[in-house]
């Protein structure tokens, strides 16, 4: 195409000769083996599950080789965009504790912006220019309807859907009657002229499927939209090429595109970036895995995380497992160890579906709150009320030393054997409702008829004293177990059951009940203890029935 015609399809004055953003953007200095990976979410949403676990695996192939993480917006599609999200993808991800070292809002050396794509029109209009001038790609003036009849026709007759070989009619438009249809104004986008026969296969090796088989590409894709802005197969060849990524990792959905970037790359005479795509992350539903759905499934949408009140290092950790199949032995063996000790490999990558279970998840975040101290629990569990608690939580944590020994119950305080109760904020907060007035929510059932528990609440009453250490409390409970007749020693009841209406610990049971509202519960005498002696006794006498 001559340059004066490629000057009418494309004028911008803002291009720079092509050899000026190789100087511009020059090639990295960092040491070899060092990996540029990029986060490139689309501001159409906000990020979820899926976008985390591709940017951990991002973030750590960079960062364990000495290289660099950036974040690029593809906001190319204005239509879809949402107000906020570019925000949020940068505070949700600082939550998980993944830092960028580039890219939009992002201080850094930040050379290789601007990281938005609608900030470097000018670059892709440079390059789109240069590959018509050298008969790589052409205007295509086909309208909406005539595209939408031209599927049409290709469905019914079970074609490949799409603009290619016959069907890509303004392929061979002549000069004249390209300057004709701009005459009449007609709208056009710039198509890439495919050169490939999709018969001919070809090996490509991916970091994570290995060695794989695509074809080559015939399909006369859209570069440049009718606004100028470019298509994702266009920005992704120009600037992975200039922000000098090293290893693109993506969802598997982008295999298929594989072949029109590989053209891609071919024709702007970039070199290309290595290749991970990842598997979909599954989950167990019923009998079969399926994908996780972000319409279906609350814990595909990283807010979650954030409401429910996970600790980012187990979600984080978690994620470790599920991209790496070694790393659970690695943490067993360094359970204190953080996380980017792990020496991670992108190869190692399940090369199908990455199965996502959150009863694991749970785990490993009981696991990773037992390791807090009391005073860091205390902060992550009100830090939470500030934000998702009601208010009456948000009462109960003003008073921190009050909580701070609800939270060493838990504990051990670093002397006793540490339990591992909480899982979450969220349910750790209500694990504590007992302790506060206009929460306790008692569900008074007993084993016992009320002249049995009515006498365990009477006589405990009586002798509870809350200066009493564990030992004096609970030889007071025996007093009070054998008074209304339980046995007040296990033995005894083990080798006299019937002599017994029932054992010392299930006098207790009824203490408990009384005191926590559930049989189930941390240290009694503690937790009368840190109630002190006025609730306390209210509560014996409240729970008389
Ligand atoms: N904007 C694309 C997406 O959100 C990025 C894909 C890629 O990482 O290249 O799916």
């Amino acid at each position: 195409m001559t340059k004066e015609l490629a000057d009418l399809l494309i004028s911008d004055e803002n291009i720079l000769p092509l050899d000026e953003y190789e100087k511009m953007y020059p090639e990295r200095e960092l040491q070899k083996g060092a990996e540029v990976t990029r986060l490139a979410p689309s501001p159409t949403g906000f990020i979820h599950l899926g976008n985390l676990y591709s940017a951990l695996a991002d973030e750590r192939a960079a960062h364990s080789t000495g290289g660099k993480f950036y974040l690029r917006i593809e906001d190319t599609d204005d239509k879809r965009k949402v107000e906020g999200a570019v925000e949020s993808v940068i505070r949700t991800l600082r939550y998980f504790g993944l830092n960028f070292d580039e890219g939009a809002e992002i201080d850094g050396d930040g050379k290789y912006g601007p990281y938005f794509q609608r900030q470097r029109a000018s670059i892709y209009h440079a390059f789109a220019k240069d590959l018509l001038l050298r008969d790589l790609a052409y205007p295509c003036f086909c309208t909406e309807e005539e595209l939408t009849l031209v599927r049409a026709m290709q469905t019914e007759n079970k074609l490949n859907i799409g603009y290619y070989g016959k069907f890509a009619k303004c392929r061979h438009l002549t000069e004249e009657e390209i300057r004709k249809n701009l005459d009449e104004g007609k709208p056009f986008v710039i198509r890439l002229k495919a050169r490939g026969d999709a018969s001919v296969k070809h090996t490509f090796n991916d970091r994570i499927k290995g060695e794989i088989t695509v074809p080559e590409n015939d399909q006369d894709v859209v570069i440049l939209k009718s606004d100028g802005i470019p298509t994702y197969h266009f920005a992704h060849a120009v600037d992975d090429h200039f922000m000098r990524t090293t290893l693109v990792i993506r969802g598997e959905e982008w295999l298929a595109s594989l072949p029109i970037h590989i053209e891609l790359f071919s024709d702007l005479c970039f070199k290309m970036p290595a290749y991970a795509h990842t598997s979909s992350l599954l989950k167990i539903d019923g009998d079969t895995k399926r994908k996780l759905s972000k319409r279906k499934d609350p814990e595909c949408s990283l807010d979650y995380y954030r409401r429910e009140g996970y600790l980012p290092a187990a979600v984080m950790k978690y994620l470790m497992t599920v991209l790496q199949s070694n790393f659970e032995e690695w943490e067993r063996k360094n359970p204190d160890a953080p996380y980017t000790d792990f020496k991670f490999s992108v190869a190692k990558m399940g090369k199908s579906g990455a199965l996502f279970d959150l009863d694991k998840l749970k785990d490993v975040s009981k696991d990773e709150m037992a390791k807090l101290s009391s005073e860091e629990i205390f902060s992550f569990l009100s830090d939470w009320t500030n934000e998702f608690g009601s208010e009456s939580d948000r009462a109960h944590f003003k008073d921190e030393g009050y909580v701070l020994r609800i939270i060493r119950l838990v504990t051990g305080d670093g002397s006793k054997k540490r339990r591992k109760d909480i899982v979450t904020a969220s349910q750790g907060v209500r694990l504590f409702d007992y302790f506060f007035d206009d929460s306790f929510a008692p569900d008074y059932v007993y084993r016992f008829d009320a002249k049995i528990v009515n006498s365990v609440l009477e006589e405990f009453s009586k002798v509870y004293d809350p200066a009493d250490d564990g030992g004096a409390w609970f030889s007071k409970l025996k007093d009070v177990a054998a008074r209304c007749g339980f046995a007040a020693e296990n033995s005894a009841y083990k080798e006299n059951p019937d002599m017994f209406i029932g054992n010392v610990s299930d006098c207790a049971e009824i203490v408990r009940v009384a005191i926590a509202g559930s049989p189930n519960s941390p240290d009694l005498c503690t937790i009368m203890n840190i109630l002190g002696r006025d609730r306390s006794l209210s509560r014996l006498k409240k729970a008389m029935i």
